[in-house]
C-alpha cells in the first residue's frame, strides 16, 4: 500500500462519517503519490499524517434571540487547519448543511489554494449551521454579534483572518467587524471583504468571479482559443456566479444560465445581468422572478430535476463555470458536458465536481481548472486587502485588478509547469495539488516538529 493510501485509509477509519473531507483529501493524495515516488523526505517527516489533521478545531455554541423573543441555539466552528506559510485564512459559511465535515473539506482545500496565490496565508475555514434565509436584518445582526462574541478570542490580523463564503457577504462582515472592535478594542485587518469606506479593498467583491474567468482565459490561451463569442454555462447566482457572468460578458462571451437552491434559468439570448443583480443582490429573491420578468428565459424548478443529473449541465456550451456549491457536477453531468462539446471547465465553487466527474475532464484532456486554482482570486484579493490594511494605503481598482490578473496567470503557470514536469501537461489538478503542497510541506519541514 502506498504512503498516501495508508494515510487515507487511517483517516477514513478515524473519521468514518466525514465523507466530503475524505473526498477532498483523496483528490489531493491521488496527485501527491507521484511526488512521493520522486522524493522520500515527505514520508521521513510524516508530512501527510500531519497535514491532514487541523492544527486546531474550535467548536462553540451560539445563542441569540429571534424577533419573537425566542432563544435560538446554533453551532459555530473555526477550523485552523495549517499556519505553516502564514496566518490562517479562509471564509465563514452560514448554511444549514454546515458541520465539521464540510468545514474540514473546505479548510483542507484552502491550504493548497492559499499556497498557490504566492501570498503568505495559511489555511482555515469556519461557519455555522445558522440559516440566513428568511431572517430579518435584526436577526442577522444579532446572530453575527453572538457568533463573534466567541470567535473574537481565536482570531487576529496576524493569527487568523476570516472572510465571507456562502451566506456570508458584506452585510455580515460589517456586523462581525463591529462586534470584534467592541470586544477587542482594536481596528485592524482581522476580517476581509470589508466595505470600502472602512478598510475594504476594491475588486474584492468581484475577485473570485473575475479571477475564475481570467484562469479560463489562461488555459485557453495556451491552446490558441478564447472566450469571445462563446456560449458559457454558469451555475449559482451568488457572489461568484454574478461576477463570473460580468467578466464573461466583458470578454464578449455569452453566459446563458444561472441557478439557485430552488431551480435554474436558461436564457438563450444571454443573461440580463442588471436584472439578475437586482433580484439576487438587492431583493434577495428567487430565480423564478427572473423568468417572470424576462420572456426569453426558461425556468426549471429543482423539483423537476432528474434524479441523477443536473439539467443545467445538459445545455450545449463551449465553457462551464460551476459557481454554486460542492458536488454539483456528477459523472453523468460531466459526460453530458463533454458530449455536447464543452472544451473548458473553470471551477468557481469549491470542489463542484465529484472525483468521477473530475476524472472525466482530466481523461478528455479539456481545459480543466480545479477550484483550488481557478477560484483562488477571492482569497488572493483578500491577501491584497490585508496588505493595504497593514500599510494603511488603499490601491485603485486598476491596480488591484492588474495584481489579481497577474496572480491568476502565475497560478496557471505554476500548475501547468508542474503538470508538465510529471509528463501530464494538461492535468492541472495534478499540477495545482503538487505545486500548492510543495511550498507548505517545505515550510513544515523547515519549522521542525
Ligand atoms: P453565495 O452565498 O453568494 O451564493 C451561493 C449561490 O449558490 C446561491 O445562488 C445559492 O442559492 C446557490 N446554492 C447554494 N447551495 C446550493 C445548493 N445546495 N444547490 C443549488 N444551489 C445552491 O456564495 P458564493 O457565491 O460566495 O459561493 C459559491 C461557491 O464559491 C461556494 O462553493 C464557495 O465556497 C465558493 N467560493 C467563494 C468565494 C468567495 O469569494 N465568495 C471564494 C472561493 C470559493 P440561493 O440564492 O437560493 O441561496
Amino acid at each position: 500500500m502506498s504512503y498516501s493510501h495508508q494515510v487515507l485509509t487511517k483517516l477514513k477509519e478515524q473519521y468514518p462519517v466525514q465523507k466530503l473531507f475524505h473526498q477532498a483529501v483523496e483528490e489531493v493524495l491521488e496527485s501527491l503519490d507521484l511526488e512521493f515516488k520522486k522524493d522520500s523526505k515527505y514520508q521521513k517527516h510524516s508530512i501527510l499524517e500531519r497535514i491532514v489533521i487541523p492544527e486546531r478545531e474550535i467548536h462553540f455554541r451560539v445563542t441569540w434571540i429571534d424577533d419573537k423573543g425566542k432563544v435560538q441555539v446554533n453551532r459555530g466552528y473555526r477550523i485552523q487547519f495549517n499556519s505553516a506559510i502564514g496566518p490562517y485564512k479562509g471564509g465563514l459559511r452560514f448554511h444549514p448543511s454546515v458541520n465539521a465535515d464540510v468545514l474540514k473539506f473546505l479548510g483542507f482545500e484552502q491550504i493548497f489554494k492559499n499556497s498557490l496565490t504566492t501570498l503568505a496565508m495559511g489555511g482555515g475555514k469556519g461557519g455555522s449551521d445558522f440559516d440566513p434565509k428568511g431572517k430579518s436584518d435584526g436577526e442577522i445582526m444579532r446572530f453575527c454579534q453572538a457568533f463573534m462574541t466567541e470567535l473574537f478570542r481565536h482570531i487576529g490580523a496576524n493569527t487568523d483572518v476570516p472572510a465571507g463564503d456562502i451566506g456570508v457577504g458584506g452585510r455580515e462582515i460589517g456586523y462581525f467587524f463591529g462586534q470584534y472592535k467592541k470586544l477587542a478594542n482594536q481596528f485592524d485587518g482581522v476580517l476581509t471583504g470589508k466595505a470600502l469606506h472602512w478598510g475594504g479593498s476594491l475588486v474584492r467583491t468581484e475577485a473570485t468571479g473575475y479571477g475564475c474567468v481570467y484562469f479560463a482565459q489562461e488555459m485557453l490561451k495556451e491552446r490558441n482559443q478564447s472566450l469571445e463569442g462563446k456560449t458559457c454555462l454558469v451555475s449559482g447566482s451568488g457572489n461568484v456566479a454574478i461576477y463570473t457572468i460580468e467578466k464573461l460578458q466583458q470578454f464578449g462571451a455569452k453566459p446563458v444560465s444561472a441557478s439557485d437552491s430552488k431551480g435554474m434559468i436558461y436564457d438563450e439570448s444571454g443573461i440580463k445581468l442588471d436584472i439578475l443583480k437586482e433580484i439576487k443582490e438587492i431583493r434577495r429573491g428567487s430565480l423564478e422572478e427572473y423568468a417572470n420578468e424576462v420572456k426569453s428565459a426558461k425556468y426549471t424548478s429543482i423539483k423537476d430535476y432528474p434524479k441523477d443529473s443536473n439539467p443545467l449541465w445538459a445545455i450545449p456550451c463551449f465553457a462551464a463555470f460551476p459557481s454554486a456549491t460542492e458536488n454539483e457536477i456528477n459523472e453523468n453531468d460531466a459526460k453530458a458536458l463533454l458530449k455536447n462539446g464543452c472544451q473548458c471547465v473553470s471551477e468557481g465553487a469549491n470542489m463542484p465536481s465529484t472525483i468521477e466527474a473530475a476524472h472525466q475532464f482530466i481523461n478528455a484532456k479539456i481545459c480543466y481548472g480545479p477550484g483550488k486554482a481557478a477560484n483562488a482570486g477571492g482569497v488572493a484579493v483578500s491577501g491584497l486587502e490585508m496588505a493595504q490594511n497593514a500599510s494603511m494605503h488603499p490601491w485603485s481598482f486598476e491596480v488591484v485588478d492588474k495584481k489579481l490578473h497577474q496572480i491568476m496567470e502565475s497560478i496557471f503557470n505554476s500548475a501547468s509547469q508542474t503538470a508538465k514536469e510529471f509528463g501530464e501537461p494538461t492535468n492541472l489538478v495534478l499540477g495545482a495539488n503538487i505545486a500548492g503542497f510543495r511550498k507548505v510541506a517545505s515550510a513544515m519541514i523547515d519549522q521542525g516538529i
